[in-house]
């Protein structure tokens, strides 16, 4: 890289990290329309605006840190992942993304069904009005109490994790005089991640009971014997921010592969399968992710090309997108508290957050894209970090990101594609107190989480 070609400073060359910023975005003014919300622009001021209302106003009626959400968009990628599957499956929104009774309400009304893996989960779905056929129940470890109030609720279906969940399940839902409708979850042996997939992966993890070792056919064995429950079909879920669909190519003939021998050893064609979800998203300009009907196009031709290699009845797809609905649809806006610029690295801005907010950046070294929110500028880019406020150097919500060399304390800046696994992953680390959920819409903003308080603090601490 040559000095001329990069205003921050040559000294910062040692320092650039691979990859989307290694030189600064001709415009850092600019908002790339794939990381941003629908309705998101900036106003004849230059302030961002979201639903038509700017960032100042909202930061001044619900303080900083804060998520907005913006209600059209959530709207719209829903309707998006229903309408490109049609009539011919179903769609589980991954309630783990983000879950509220208002998002509950907003899924009802656009089609969409509803994965939980908690009894808190199953709790915010039940009192946000989804009807309890259309809820999936997840996870490697529920409780006797949460299947017990599952089955009770009459949830969909429950997916099975392992043997002990299988008998677990049949004796509650006996005891309850109900057969449940369930699935089991296998593991296929592939790990799907961004770009690349591995088809020979270890099944060397929590989920999923394994096909191989005949593992899985065993499984299926044993629920068509128990009379609690109906089993309706298998279940794989092989990643996280997916954006190439081979490795569900080959998830998917293996699935077909089982349901092909359960149908020669059992003469049951199983009427569903599950894909589960893990579509990726973009959160900086270098991520190109698909579009739902695309990915719908896929899905459903790799079922069905597979299904008919094995004469089987192509059977019922579902897909559990989480991120892929609610990831792009919400912005962290924060306060700027200090801007410290440290000679030949880069400038620390910190801001009135951080990991309490926002974990995937320390959990999972995440990328993300930052910009000034309350006005424009045309400062020189620097270099900077955006950390938080937390006591632990890890606290980093954006690593390395272009910002205008005139930042300073008081400038609000908002980080993009933040719906997904942040406010649900969000914590109380320092008793920092976890930011409120603001859905915005057509020039009116509406708390749909609110702001936790001290006062929610201290009623925990009985003394
Ligand atoms: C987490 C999870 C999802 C959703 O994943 P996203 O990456 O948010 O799409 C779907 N299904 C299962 C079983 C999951 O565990």
């Amino acid at each position: 890289m040559s000095r001329s070609a990069h205003p921050a400073g040559p000294r910062h060359a040692d320092v650039l990290p691979e990859g989307h910023y290694s030189a600064p975005p001709a415009d850092l003014n600019a908002l790339d329309p794939k990381v941003w919300a629908e309705t998101v622009t900036r106003d004849a001021d230059g302030v961002l605006t979201v639903g038509g209302i700017d960032v100042k106003r909202l930061a001044e009626e619900f303080g900083t840190p804060a998520y907005f959400l913006d209600e059209r968009d959530f709207r719209a990628r829903a309707r998006a992942w229903r309408t490109a599957f049609g009539g011919d499956a179903d769609v589980f929104y991954a309630g783990k993304a983000f879950l509220s009774r208002a998002v509950v309400r907003w899924l009802d009304e656009e089609g969409l069904n509803l994965d939980v893996c908690s009894g808190g989960e199953l709790a915010t779905a039940l009192s946000g009005g989804m009807p309890a056929e259309r809820i999936a129940f997840h996870g490697n470890n529920k409780s006797v109490a949460e299947i017990r109030r599952a089955v009770e609720a009459g949830v969909g279906r429950i997916v099975l994790d392992s043997f002990q969940e299988i008998v677990r399940v049949a004796h509650i839902a006996r005891e309850l005089g109900r057969r449940q409708r369930v699935q089991i979850r296998v593991t296929v042996g592939v790990e799907a991640h961004t770009h690349e997939f591995i088809a020979t992966a270890h099944e060397d993890q929590k989920f999923g009971i394994p096909l191989a070792g005949g593992q899985a056919a065993e499984a299926v064995r044993r629920a068509l014997q128990l009379d609690g429950i109906e089993l309706i079909g298998i279940h794989s879920h092989i990643g996280s921010q997916i954006f190439d669909m081979s490795g569900f190519e080959v998830a998917a003939h293996r699935v077909v592969g089982l349901l092909r021998e359960i149908r020669d050893e059992h003469g049951v064609e199983l009427p569903e399968i599950d894909l589960g979800g893990g579509l990726g998203i973009a959160y900086t300009s270098g991520d190109d992710p698909r579009e739902p009907h695309e990915i719908a196009k896929a899905l459903t031709e790799i079922v069905t090309r597979e299904c008919e290699a094995a004469r089987l009845t192509t059977p019922r797809i579902s897909v559990e997108p989480g991120r892929a609905v609610v990831g792009p649809t919400a912005f962290t806006l924060y306060e700027v508290g200090t801007v410290k610029p440290l000679e030949g690295l880069r400038t620390y801005v910190s801001v009135d957050g951080g990991m309490s907010d926002n974990i995937r950046t320390a959990l999972y070294d995440a990328e993300y894209s930052v910009v000034l929110a309350s006005r424009v500028s045309d400062a020189e880019p620097v270099l900077c970090r955006v950390v938080g406020k937390h006591c632990e150097s890890g606290d980093i919500v954006v690593k390395d990101a272009f910002l205008p060399g005139d930042l300073a304390p008081g400038d609000l800046v908002a980080v993009p594609a933040t719906g997904a696994y942040c406010r649900s992953m969000a914590s109380n680390y320092n008793h920092v107190l976890r930011p409120p959920v603001v859905a915005v819409r057509d020039g009116e903003a509406r708390v749909i989480v609110r702001r936790e308080t001290e006062e929610d603090l201290l009623r925990l601490d009985v003394g």
